[in-house]
Order: structure tokens, then sequence, then C-alpha cells
């Protein structure tokens, strides 16, 4: 029997497991793929409070030394169901617990379109920071107006011989501070108004074509194609004790609690405005002591 199961080793899960695991609770993160979640993705961050510049992959490897200094237990399965008396199932086990925090975060969106599965590791990418260095002196292109787009352009500019950055709007969702140094990047041309309409290529991608507004359709050829055009939550397998909006994001009302006791979210899976390295943390803390009071009257 645990204290509370943690699904989910993102910032938010992982710091949600650092406060109980401090408070001596039992615990277990499962998490399906690798801890650290999206911020393993991101080449820098310069916006935590009290940490001038890090590196994403250290941020989340930092998080993880921390929880696993405590002893914290962490189980690489994938969580098929969980119900309302906090079992949880996995692809492996089945677990007990008193509490559940989902702290599954988002997964990448897919731009659907014909081909996008097939050039997947050929060509076609989800992560610049993963995989950009495979395009050294090459042409990719960036699709995307988010501060994801925009910092992954930057990081392939420094990589590749040309970056076009695709965005299907005349105005960036990004913050100005990363358009203004794109600006300044000779090898980076914005195709705004524009989205892909075809994938193109035998083994690996060879060229997109791309249409803008006025229905003026252009083919690029290009070695990569990095698509960063925001994330979708998958909180599925969760609607049988959580209420989810028409996004498929978690509703949760005092910032963590969800429709059923002792079930509560953190992070960028449940309904938020803002979906922020510090909100996920602050999340994560807020579901520990919400856990904490659970325990408590139990
Ligand atoms: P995002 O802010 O949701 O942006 C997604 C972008 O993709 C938007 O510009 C959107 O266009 C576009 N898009 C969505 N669906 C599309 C489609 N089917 N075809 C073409 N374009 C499409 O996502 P994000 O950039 O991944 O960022 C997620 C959150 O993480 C944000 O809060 C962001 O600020 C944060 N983040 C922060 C940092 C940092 O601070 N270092 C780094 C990365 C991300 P429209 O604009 O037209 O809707």
């Amino acid at each position: 029997m645990y204290d509370t199961i943690i699904i989910g080793a993102g910032p938010a899960g992982l710091t949600s497991a650092l406060y109980l695991l401090r408070a001596n609770k039992k615990v277990l993160v499962l998490e399906a793929k690798s801890y650290g979640g999206q911020i393993l993705n991101a080449s820098k961050v310069e916006n935590y409070p009290g940490i001038i510049s890090i590196s994403g992959f250290e941020f989340a490897n930092n998080l993880y030394n921390q929880v696993k200094r405590l002893g914290g237990e962490l189980k690489y399965e994938t969580v098929l169901k969980i119900s309302e008396d906090k079992k949880v199932i996995t692809d492996k086990n089945e677990y007990q617990s008193q509490t559940i925090i989902i702290a599954t975060g988002a997964s990448n969106r897919r731009l659907n379109i014909l081909n996008e599965q097939q050039f997947i590791g050929k060509g076609l990418s989800y992560c610049a920071t993963c995989d950009g260095n495979f395009f050294k002196n090459k042409f990719v292109a960036v699709i995307g107006g988010g501060n994801t787009a925009l910092e992954d352009a930057l990081y392939l500019s420094n990589l590749a011989k040309k970056v076009y950055l695709i965005h299907r709007r005349d105005e960036f969702r990004g913050e100005e501070k990363y358009l203004e140094e794109l600006k300044d990047k000779s090898n980076v041309e914005f195709i705004l108004n524009s989205n892909i309409i075809s994938l193109n290529g035998k083994e690996s991608l060879e060229s997109i074509k791309i249409k803008n507004k006025e229905e003026k359709i252009k083919e690029l050829k290009i070695d990569g194609l990095f698509i960063a055009i925001g994330r979708i939550p998958e909180n599925e397998i969760f609607n049988n004790v959580v209420q989810l909006d028409d996004n498929g994001y978690i509703i949760a009302h005092d910032e963590v609690y969800t429709k059923t006791d002792g079930i509560f979210v953190a992070g960028d899976a449940r309904k938020k405005n803002l979906r922020q390295l510090t909100t996920a943390v602050s999340d994560g803390s807020l579901a520990s002591l919400a856990v904490l009071k659970e325990l408590k009257e139990k």
C-alpha cells in the first residue's frame, strides 16, 4: 500500500514526489517514457527564478537525482487504468495506494498529414534538441509559432545551413526576445501565413510542399522537418475518475483537486491558463500538500 502513486515523472510529478518524500510518505512514481517530461527537450531554461541558465536535460537530471537521493521509487510502466478506490493497473503490475496524483503532461501534437508517421526518424522529428545534430550543415524547416518553434529554430540555426520557420499566421505566439534573435540570423527564413500540405521523399524526407494564404504552392527541398505545434493531453484513460474539458484537459478545482476524493492532478495535464515549468512545479507542490491533507483526514 502506497501513500501516493504519482503518474508521470515530469517536473510536476517529481516535485510532488520531492515534497512527499520529505514528509516521509511512501511514494511510487510511474513513468511510461523517460523522467523529465517536456523540459528534457528545452535547450535552455532561462525563465526559472533563481537559475540564470540551465539546459532542460540538466534540470531534469537534477530533479530526478534530488528525488532518488531521498529514496524515491520510480518504475517505468505504462498506466492503463486507475479506479476510484485508488487501484492503479499498469502494463506490468497492479498497485494499491491511498491517493493518486495524475501528472502525465501532454504529448506532441501531430500535423495529421499524409506520411507523417512514415517519416518519423527519417527526417521528421518533434524534438530539435534531441535530433538537431543529425542535420549539421543541412536544410531544415520548423513549423509552429510558439516558444518551442522559436527556440527550435534558434537552436537549429547554429547547426544547420538553412532554417525555414513556417507559421500559419503572420504573428507569433512565442516571446519577442526569441523573435529578435531569430531576425538577426542570416540563415533563418520566415515563411508566414503558410501551411504544410505534403511531405515527400522515398526512403527519407526530401521535400515539403507549402501553401500560403493566396493558395500559392511552393516546394522546399529540406533534409529535416521539426514539428513544434504544441502538445495535447492524453487523459482519456482517466475519464472514469476525472472530468475532462473539450480539449481533453482535466478540470480541477482549487488548482489540483479532481472530482474524485484522493485523486489529484498537477502540471500540463490539467486545464490551466499557463503551462510553464514554474506552474508545473507549483502544481506539484500544491498536489503534495493536498495529498498530505487527505492522508491526515483518513
Ligand atoms: P504553443 O504555445 O501552444 O504553440 C503552438 C503553435 O503551433 C502555435 O503558434 C499554433 O499556431 C501552432 N499550431 C497549432 N496547431 C497547428 C497546426 N495543426 N498546424 C500548424 N500550426 C499549428 O505550444 P509550444 O510552443 O509547444 O509551447 C507550449 C507552452 O510551453 C507555452 O506556454 C510556451 O510558452 C511554453 N514553453 C516555454 C519555453 C521557455 O520558456 N523556454 C520553451 C518552450 C515552450 P497559432 O499561433 O496560430 O495558434
